[in-house]
């Protein structure tokens, strides 16, 4: 059965905590700090947790400097339901929050271009209002903040999954702007994510080529070779790659060349095939030019695993709480928007997308490594304009005003609603752990980081340790004693 706590209850405990949604979600728009360099928008995060009461339980968790986790538990611990957040901006996409194309007044380029600022103030603020509920109502629980770093490069949800740290749980919630109000009831795809460098020999190109061995040759013939790859792989396959390091002058044989790559499928199985054939590539294109091949593996995730029971709750929810009540301003904004992309101008969703049926989809995402070890499910909420798209101008925008923070709002109410049947109905966590146990079938979880990384590979430098260095001493004073 699901939770017998009265609707208006539930409304009242998420509006009081709308003022610390609106705070977090702006604090962490400023901020604009990209994958990994995220410390102050991971201290405006625990702050406000500490505040309500939230215990912090580790800073630079599993090796990533910039990644938390935070609790709060009544009652003996169980069950025990986990809320993604994210607060990792984009490089380039800062824009003032105007309809228009325009740098920020503070010149800041980078931007909140995928909303990540409103992912985790929802969050928080739904683990928020959920534990005024749990203490008012007596509900036994322990809720678990994820301070999930760097989701838009290196994802910290990886690492916490290699160290187990989703096992525990019962289930976890997360949810993503986006143009619709919908479950995000789809599959994504696994990835890897690969550096291949070659390094060869530098000559006059002039005068002695025949000494050099070129570095560009061997990024050609590896580039070429993954193109021919393509024919042979199921159409779920996506190779996708740029040319990191290219030599710097014609009159040069080039000595060192990088290609940064992104292999994409339905599950790992086949992933795991493509990069081992990428590798082959690597080796083959080397000793066609006589120079030398290194393949960097530096990250990976799981296909996204939904759950029907899940999915089907979190429906009635999105429904019950539908789309925001937007302000004709806000509608005349978004239209604006729509007018610049030179989009139909149908400004922002008013409509609950019927329950999708897992469609695959090509993008892949790091909640993928929490859907392996618990029941995990999502909603996109509407903070940009229909048919506009994540990762623009009109994001950042929408993310840095009342549209974005609506938004946000809203989803606090589905997945405090959500997170009270998740605590309160054991049917519904039994069907969950039944539906990913049926999924999961005989697969044993495997990391897709490979043993030696320990941390993420473009760690800035004044980061790179244990997570515990002075950078988020900041973090550790707010650690209760
Ligand atoms: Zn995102």
């Amino acid at each position: 059965m699901a939770n017998t706590v009265e609707s208006q209850t539930i409304v009242r405990a998420v509006e009081a905590v709308q003022p610390t949604i609106a705070r977090i979600s702006a604090a962490v728009w400023e901020l604009a700090e990209v994958g990994l360099h995220e410390v102050e928008s991971a201290n405006v995060h625990l702050r406000e947790l500490v505040g309500a009461g939230f215990r912090i339980v580790s800073t630079g968790t599993a090796g990533v400097p910039t990644a938390f986790l935070a609790e709060w538990t009544q009652g003996e611990g169980e069950p025990r339901i986990g809320f993604l957040a994210e607060y990792d901006a984009l490089p380039g996409l800062g824009n003032a929050p105007v309809p228009r194309q325009e740098p920020r007044a503070d010149g800041k380029s980078s931007g909140h271009g995928c909303g990540h600022n409103l992912i985790g103030a929802g969050l928080t603020g739904a683990a928020i209002a959920l534990k005024a509920l749990m203490e008012a109502q007596g509900i036994p629980g322990t809720l678990r903040v994820y301070g999930c770093a760097a989701e838009e490069t290196e994802g910290a949800k990886v690492y916490m999954a290699r160290e187990g740290l989703f096992a525990d749980l019962d289930a976890c919630l997360h949810w993503h702007p986006g143009p619709i109000a919908a479950v995000i009831n789809v599959r994504m795809a696994a990835n890897d994510s690969l550096k291949i460098e070659f390094h060869g020999t530098k000559a006059h190109a002039g005068i002695e080529p025949w000494k050099g061995r070129s570095a560009l040759h061997a990024m050609e013939v590896a580039a070429h070779s993954v193109n021919l790859m393509r024919e042979h792989l199921e159409p779920t396959a996506r190779l996708h790659y740029v040319f990191e390091a290219a030599g710097t002058a014609p009159n040069v044989v080039t000595d060192y060349t990088r290609i940064w790559m992104k292999v994409r499928d339905a599950d790992r199985r086949r992933v795991n095939a493509a990069t081992a054939w990428i590798r082959q590539i690597a080796e083959a294109a080397a000793l066609a030019t006589q120079t030398r091949a290194h393949v960097i593996h530096y990250y990976g995730v799981h296909d996204l695993l939904p759950n029907t029971p899940l999915a089907e709750r979190m429906q009635q929810h999105l429904e019950h709480v539908g789309t925001p009540a937007w302000t004709e301003e806000e509608q005349a904004f978004a239209r604006a928007c729509q007018r610049e992309l030179g989009l139909p101008e149908h400004g922002l969703a008013r409509q609950v997308v019927p329950l999708q049926h897992e469609p695959t989809i090509g993008g892949s995402s790091d909640v993928a490594e929490a859907s392996w070890a618990t029941p995990t499910m999502g909603i996109m909420m509407p903070s940009l304009p229909l048919h506009a798209s994540l990762h623009t101008w009109a994001a950042t925008a929408c993310a840095g005003m009342s549209i974005g923070l609506q938004g946000a709002v809203a989803a606090a109410h589905v997945l405090t609603r959500m997170g009270l049947d998740l605590l309160s109905d054991a049917e519904l966590r039994a069907a969950a752990r039944a539906d990913l146990a049926r999924r999961k079938g005989n697969y044993t979880y495997q990391s897709p980081l490979l043993p030696e990384q320990r941390q993420p590979l473009n760690l800035p430098q004044w980061l790179n340790s244990d997570g515990s260095v002075e950078a988020v001493a900041g973090m550790e004073q707010l650690a209760p004693t």
